[in-house]
């Protein structure tokens, strides 16, 4: 293969990176950037543009690159960054590698996420290592170079013939200028490899009645004054973009009219696939990129959408929990990997989920109000961290198992399961997580030796338990029939564990840990049997991170089996 250079001005470190010599296929390069505001859904497209590209035969990897100093999302407060998504490898990322994952069906790997944080270790490191061998180390070309050669590495691993990569943050902003810094010199090195979709938002202000384009030229503009002109704009909005506009976007934002892809709110995030294709994107975008791909495949997907949405009898779940409020607003994207896990499963058993936000603290002001749980089919408690909320979270935790309600916990609700437990069942009434109160006198859950050292040092980035493990799975247990399997390997992402020194105990008072570590020395998974509750289960690791739509997580599957069950026998 041909060696190219960015252009002379950068000399020697512009061949760090030129096309490999190897026989490897050569990838091509997606960039999503978002214009004039966030969350208008750059994730969600990046992850359906990897989908429909994988559905014409091609293999898709995909990239997130976060704006900000932390190293990774991990030490970030939930409210602040929502959802911390773990990966298999334990590396600690942003909500959208959750989406990517879930739509093209990837396992990705530290290698497909950076932070400014993480670039400026790595260069900062290498400078101390000597590994520029004397030259002087500045922000451009070396920053923009680092990303440059982590993205080519990652679609070289992944054997990709498309990389997706979305550039969190807004245009505009300063965070992101070594970003598009970079996107400008691959662009630059090789424009028929690289293509940068602009995701855009007309908002239709409610005096005015018109979906407005300005703020979409000016976004386009400013993407400009990086040197980079737009290949393709997706105008989000809340309604369809008409002639009219599409005309006015192409003629302001230097394009064709065939680049400016409508994008209306849709009900369902697994419509937009599906809806990009109504304006023909996966053959805009391989003709743009000089591919030739097969016949489109998206029919699994279509018909997993049209089953969503036959779906209409309700099933109703409460998740409790405390990440829910940011000033007046309601923040329910802490949760994501969860709420869309619920959807699936919900889906998959031809319900409707109806979700209600339950803040853990109102039970601890009221603890009468508990009661009101009897309305809902099953009581979600997902992970959470410190002291704020736990006993209102015990008490629902309580009112499910006495009541018969189906109970799903996930890490922090599968520990709770265990202290309630142990406090009103096994005898052991102080019961407490080290976590909450440092001095209990029976630590039923704790820190482990080898964490506590890190923790200790300060060492909080490293102090936990990330990534998949293995789970053996006991027979005859609810945890068993659900996977049919008796090894699983999950995702973790705590500190925290159930203490080994009172397991006996807890195990002669009726819990059953159905899922263990292959030595045995953690407990992964507590239960009830049948003949006690008809669901009382919970986890130690985060089952929702590897639920998708095409393929529902099993313990989720069995959760929303037993709500419908209850809703059933409630329901007459
Ligand atoms: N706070 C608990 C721990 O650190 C649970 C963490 C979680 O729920 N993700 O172990």
């Amino acid at each position: 293969m041909r060696k190219r250079s960015i252009n002379t001005t950068l000399g020697e470190v512009a061949t760090s990176i030129s096309m490999s010599k190897t026989k490897q296929k050569r990838a091509k390069y997606i960039f999503i950037v978002g214009g004039v505001m966030s969350g208008v859904g750059k994730g969600i497209a990046a992850s359906s543009i990897g989908k429909i590209l994988q559905a014409r035969g091609l293999a898709v990897t995909a990239l997130k690159i976060d704006p900000y100093i932390n190293v990774d999302a991990g030490t970030m407060n939930p409210t602040e960054h929502g959802e911390v998504f773990v990966l298999q490898d334990g590396y600690e990322t942003d909500q959208d590698m959750g989406n990517y994952e879930r739509f093209m069906g990837l396992t990705l790997d530290r290698g497909n996420y950076m932070t400014t944080g993480s670039v400026y270790k790595s260069v900062i490191d290498r400078e101390r290592n000597l590994e520029y061998k004397g030259q002087c180390v500045e922000v451009v070309p070396h920053i923009p170079l680092e990303v440059i050669g982590r993205i080519r590495k990652a679609a070289k691993k992944a054997r990709a013939d498309v990389a997706i990569i979305e550039i969190g943050g807004t245009i505009g902003e300063y965070q992101n200028i070594l970003f598009l810094e970079a996107v400008r010199m691959m662009k630059i090195e090789c424009p028929e490899d690289v293509l940068v979709a602009l995701v855009s938002y007309l908002p239709i202000p409610g005096k005015i009645g018109e979906m407005k384009t300005k703020p979409t030229q000016y976004a386009s503009r400013t993407l400009n004054s990086a040197g980079i002109q737009a290949d393709i704009i997706i105008a989000r909005s809340a309604l369809p973009l008409d002639e009219k506009r599409k005309e006015k976007i192409a003629t302001f934002c230097s394009l064709r009219k065939d680049s400016i892809v409508s994008a209306p709110d849709v009900d369902s995030i697994y419509d937009v696939p599906l809806n990009f294709e109504k304006d023909n994107l996966s053959a805009i975008l391989l003709k743009k990129l000089g591919l030739r791909a097969k016949k489109n495949t998206l029919d699994e997907w279509r018909k997993a959408v049209a089953s969503s949405k036959a779906s209409v009898k309700p099933v109703r779940i409460a998740v409790v929990g405390k990440y829910f409020k940011t000033g007046d607003f309601v923040l329910s994207d802490v949760y994501i990997s969860v709420i869309e896990a619920l959807k699936h499963a919900a889906f998959a058993s031809g319900r409707k989920p109806e979700l209600t936000w339950i803040d853990s603290e109102e039970y601890e002001e009221d603890s009468d109000r508990v009661s009101e749980l009897r309305e809902y089919d099953g009581v979600l408690i997902p992970g959470g961290f410190g002291s704020r909320g736990v006993e209102g979270k015990i008490t629902a935790i309580r009112f499910c198992r006495e009541n018969k309600i189906p109970y799903f916990g996930i890490c922090y609700g599968m520990q709770l399961l265990v202290i309630e437990y142990a406090r009103h069942v096994a005898g052991l009434a102080s019961a407490h997580t080290t976590e909450v109160d440092a001095k209990t006198k029976y630590p039923i859950i704790d820190i482990l030796p080898e964490q506590r050292a890190k923790l200790a040092r300060k060492d909080y980035g490293g102090s936990m338990r990330l990534g998949a493990y293995q789970a053996v799975i006991a027979a005859k247990t609810l945890a068993r029939l659900a996977y049919g399997e008796d090894a699983v390997m999950e995702r973790h992402r705590h500190r925290y564990e159930v203490n080994p020194e009172y397991v006996g105990d807890l195990r002669k008072a009726g819990l059953v840990f159905s899922g263990t570590s292959p030595d045995g020395r953690l407990m992964e998974i507590a239960e009830l049997p049948k003949a006690v509750h008809p669901f009382f289960l919970a986890t130690q690791f985060h089952p929702e991170f590897q639920s998708s739509l095409l393929h529902p997580h099993p313990l989720f599957l069995a959760f929303l089996k037993a709500c419908v069950k209850q809703r059933e026998m409630v329901q007459g």
